[in-house]
């Protein structure tokens, strides 16, 4: 058994809002993660078997690994079909809006997502979410959007229409966002909710590889040439830097995804307690932070770079020259205004 953690009246109200609902959209935040894209296709198988028709959104396209989740070719791409991906919204009895707080993380869909008319439910564990849903189910200390569907779903008496498929989503979306169950797993309850998942026929030791452990040679040097040319590592103020020009992208053939993780790697090494990946793309430079302990990378980032997140996993953009942008993270981390130094010690 596991506990009951949302609220009675945001259940009844999404239970009314289902029953009443036969077409339903389901979106997520754009550069859509595994938790972003496992939600939202455990959402639609769910949904799916309870006879509704269901189409899943997407601002822009998934990473390469997530393509083979259950369901992910029925996945309606934003940046591919606009005029089909306002028109589903459009007609939409509901928008059910999965791993996102406020609707400018869904980039483009933001608009679309406002002006449709149908009543949306927002289920997320990012802080500070916005009020824009009619039922709007937040809980940030969950580990991932979709332990908390999970949740839903269970509180819904939808359990037994959790299938193999299903379990799979929900299981990609925890592993990618407790990094295979290395962070974010302090509430046990997270492995009773794996274990059901594995008991639903899941392998998760093919997932995991699928997810973690598969990559190409292009994307294996460049970050290899990453940690060896461009980690600048700052021990006296406990962060290190990587940055990643166009010109060097390009010479490793980048394609989307293949930096996931290199963020992370710094933070391998005693002392370091914040980690800094800037990426330039071609019209923005797009900032990666990570951190441990309680150093909080998403202040700087809603401080510094119109983006947020979570304590030890933020991001956001900087319009302007990728040294620009490097020089601004050199300032941050030499600011002895304690702001942020002062959570070193913790
Ligand atoms: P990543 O570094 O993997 O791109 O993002 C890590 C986390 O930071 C995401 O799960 C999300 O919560 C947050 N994040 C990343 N980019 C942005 C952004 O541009 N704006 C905001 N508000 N959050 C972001
Ligand atoms: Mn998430």
């Amino acid at each position: 058994m596991i506990s009951q953690v949302i609220d009675e009246r945001s259940i009844r109200r999404l239970h009314d809002l289902l029953d009443d609902a036969s077409k339903i959209a389901v979106t997520c935040h754009q550069g859509p993660d595994g938790d972003a894209i496992g939600s939202s296709l455990a959402a639609m198988h769910v949904l799916t078997a309870l006879g509704k028709d269901v189409k899943v959104i997407i601002p822009d396209p998934s990473l390469t690994q997530l393509r083979k989740l259950p369901g992910a070719k029925e996945i309606v791409d934003a940046s591919r079909y606009p005029d089909f991906a306002r028109k589903l919204l459009d007609d939409a009895d509901l928008i059910i809006c999965l791993d996102f707080n406020v609707p400018t993380r869904t980039g483009r869909l933001a608009d679309a997502i406002l002006s449709a008319n149908a009543p949306k439910v927002m289920i997320d564990h990012h802080l500070d979410p916005g009020d824009f849903a009619a039922v709007t189910i937040s809980h940030p200390e969950m580990a991932a959007t979709c332990v908390l569907l999970f949740r839903v779903l269970c509180r819904l008496e939808l359990f037994n229409f959790i299938d193999k498929a299903a379990a799979e989503c929900l299981l990609a979306g925890i592993l990618t966002d407790t990094g295979n169950l290395s962070y974010n797993v302090g509430d046990p309850e997270l492995f009773t909710i794996v274990a059901e998942l594995v008991r639903k026929g899941v392998d998760k030791e093919a997932l995991t590889r699928r997810l973690f452990m598969t990559t190409s040679a292009s994307s294996m040097r460049l970050n290899a040439y990453a940690l060896l040319k461009k980690m600048e590592l700052f021990a006296d103020d406990h962060a290190a830097l990587i940055v990643l020009s166009r010109e060097e992208l390009n010479r490793f053939h980048y394609s989307k995804g293949d930096t996931e993780g290199l963020v992370n790697k710094p933070l391998e090494i005693p002392g370091i307690v914040y980690s800094c990946f800037l990426r330039e793309e071609t019209d923005l430079i797009k900032v990666s932070m990570r951190s441990v302990g309680s150093f909080p990378v998403n202040a700087i980032c809603a401080d510094h770079f119109g983006g947020g997140g979570h304590l030890n996993a933020a991001g956001g953009e900087f319009y302007g020259s990728l040294d620009q942008c490097a020089e601004l993270f050199r300032s941050i981390l030499k600011d002895n205004s304690q702001k942020y130094k002062q959570h070193l010690n913790k």
